[in-house]
């Protein structure tokens, strides 16, 4: 009874194992898929799919996914510990950089101007780098200089201070009456970025690359 409950127990996990890496999701926001190009792992036909476990590997449906899974699951654990890392990485505070120095440039605020800078995490940007589209961003994940990006007007150059794009909600309230009804999710709801309820744009118009 003990070892038949034992089985049932390791059955149901590798149940719960397989649901977990064969249920297809929808493309990830990626950086290496803005643009466009995402071709199957198997048979190099467009792939709108990502293995949810890694959301690395991509397949143009379960069928190819389940012909590499063998071959996949070596690289998709390496694939999991590498975001594990760089997630942990992401939430280390940066250190502060030393004040009157341009984060983007190491430019100094004498030779450089004003210098723009973030209260929450000290970036400092001259005016040449603020407009810069990867070195104008603060550190923080969540807003530049203390402007939210879910208040943003989705552009490519809005990224998290880290680099990667903003992929989150996006409410921009300053453009509300430019923007056409389809274009917001039905209902309002909580942003996930700053937790306001509002209605936010429909995933597919939160992505810069939809609008230039
Ligand atoms: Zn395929
Ligand atoms: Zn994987
Ligand atoms: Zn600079
Ligand atoms: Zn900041
Ligand atoms: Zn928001």
């Amino acid at each position: 009874m003990l070892l038949l409950s034992m089985s049932t127990l390791a059955g149901a996990m590798v149940v719960l194992t397989l649901a977990a890496i064969f249920f297809p999701d929808p493309p990830c926001p990626l950086e290496e898929d803005r643009c466009g190009f995402a071709f199957c792992e198997v048979c190099m036909k467009e792939a709108p799919f990502a293995c949810s476990a890694c959301k690395t590997t991509r397949y143009c449906s379960t069928q190819c996914q389940g012909a590499d899974w063998r071959n996949h699951q070596r690289s998709c654990k390496l694939h999991r510990k590498l975001h594990d890392l760089n997630d942990r990485i992401a939430l280390t505070p940066p250190k502060r950089p030393p004040v009157g120095e341009c984060t983007g440039c190491k430019v100094g605020a004498s030779q450089g101007g004003r210098l723009a800078m973030c209260k929450d995490c000290g970036y400092q940007a001259c005016g040449s780098c603020e407009s810069h589209h990867s070195r104008g961003t603060c550190y923080c994940p969540n807003s530049n200089f203390g402007k939210k990006y879910c208040q943003m007007e989705p552009r490519w150059y809005h990224t998290n201070g880290r680099g990667r794009p903003y992929s989150g909600d996006r409410h921009p309230e300053a453009f509300g009456g430019v923007y056409a009804a389809n274009i917001y999710e039905q209902t309002p709801r909580a942003c996930d970025n700053c937790g306001v309820v509002t209605k936010v744009f429909k995933k597919e118009y939160r992505d810069p690359w939809v609008w230039h």
